[in-house]
């Protein structure tokens, strides 16, 4: 079997290959990798670097002490169960078409052992980022079979993997904003979502914010390449503005709101998440809108605390989201005609050049390793 690894902090990524498949570890899974998606954050292990105020940086393994090397990286995977550890149950057999909830958290505490391990003060444990070797590989073991999910065949494998990460991310931020678009929509009849970043994310967002949010929701994305815009109308954004670099922040805000139900921005869903878009989209927000901050760009913000009591503002911070969601985010994608963002299947060779053009902004939807 073959694997994509970064042998030790800062290295360059090698393809090694080995003479046997993993066996599951007891009451674990083995996957036959099918599809594997190159994700944002994998930059983060690449580059060894998380920058968490204006200028301040850590480690990866400071930021997550689990961290082991040679590091596979690769937490968006589908594939077909290879091998289960113990009897067969119907819930899942050999062949079956899965996906893996990446985010297992420490395993050993009271939120992990409800459904809510999103919430665990555990360490950091998940596949492909911490503790647990990723789908950069051939072969992924999953330590616990719960956490493999199987998915309908109306789900193709390459659509299927992406739903752990960044789909489900956008969900879950898009059930966080929903009730105050809905108190809205109940008042006046319509209300304005802007989504800020259109890469991966941002365009499934507005796909699972357009399948779940009630009709009268405008939905508007903002965006510093005319082209990503382009492409989030193509995939059903009722209108865009384009947050030109050139502009002054007053002059965003003023275009902002203008694309807004009249004149106003009721939720905001933040993919990029710096000191300047965070900042921007809070001005942007009307009296009692709800923001939810997703992006891990880096930054701070500076907020009037008076005046944000007075603004009856909701602040939400997304990271990622429960394996219940993922649940009925399957049940979503499989029942609703969405439109996923542009695919682009690469080697696992490939993969670190896919990495790269990445970090220079020059992938266009999502690049997915096919194996
Ligand atoms: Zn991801
Ligand atoms: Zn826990």
């Amino acid at each position: 079997m073959k694997r994509l690894e970064i042998p030790k902090p800062k290295d360059p990524m090698v393809v090694r290959t080995f003479d046997t498949i993993p066996s599951p570890p007891e009451g674990g899974v083995v996957i036959k990798t099918a599809f594997c998606g190159i994700c944002h954050s994998d930059l983060h292990f690449v580059d060894d670097e998380w920058i968490i105020g204006n200028h301040d940086k850590i480690t990866c393994e400071e930021m997550n002490p689990r961290l082991q090397y040679p590091l596979v990286l690769g937490h968006e995977i589908s594939g077909i169960v290879h091998a289960i550890d113990g009897d067969e149950k119907d819930d899942l057999k050999v062949g079956d078409r899965v996906i893996v909830y990446p985010w297992l958290a420490c395993n050993n505490c009271d939120f992990c052992a409800t459904d809510f391990p999103n919430f665990c003060y555990g360490p950091s444990y998940s596949i492909g980022c911490s503790g647990s070797n990723g789908g950069y590989a051939q072969y992924v073991t999953v330590p616990k079979k719960s956490f493999v999910l199987k998915i309908p065949d109306t789900i193709p494998l390459d659509i299927a993997c992406m739903l752990p990460c960044s789909t489900l991310t956008g969900y879950n931020a898009v059930t966080k904003v929903k009730p105050t678009i809905e108190k809205f929509i109940k008042l006046q009849g319509e209300a304005t979502l802007l989504i800020i970043g259109t890469g991966g994310l941002g365009l499934w967002c507005l796909q699972t914010a357009r399948a779940s949010l009630p009709k009268g929701t405008r939905i508007i994305c903002a965006d510093i390449n005319q082209s990503k815009l382009d492409n989030a109308i193509a995939h059903g954004a009722d209108d865009c503005v384009l947050w030109d670099r050139s502009l002054s922040k007053d002059d965003i805000i003023k275009l902002t709101k203008e694309k807004g139900n009249n004149g106003s921005i009721h939720g905001v869903i933040d993919f990029v998440n710096s000191s300047t878009t965070a900042s921007q989209a809070m001005e942007c927000l009307c009296k009692g809108g709800a923001i939810a901050l997703v992006g891990l760009f880096g930054g701070t913000v500076e907020l009037s605390l008076p005046l944000f009591a007075f603004s009856l503002h909701e602040i939400y911070g997304i990271a990622i989201g429960s394996i219940n969601q993922l649940r009925e985010l399957i049940d979503l994608v499989a029942n609703t005609k969405l439109i996923p963002p542009d695919i682009t299947h690469v080697s696992l060779e490939e993969a670190p050049i896919s990495l790269m053009k990445l970090k220079k902004g020059q992938i266009a939807g999502r690049s997915l390793i096919k194996f």
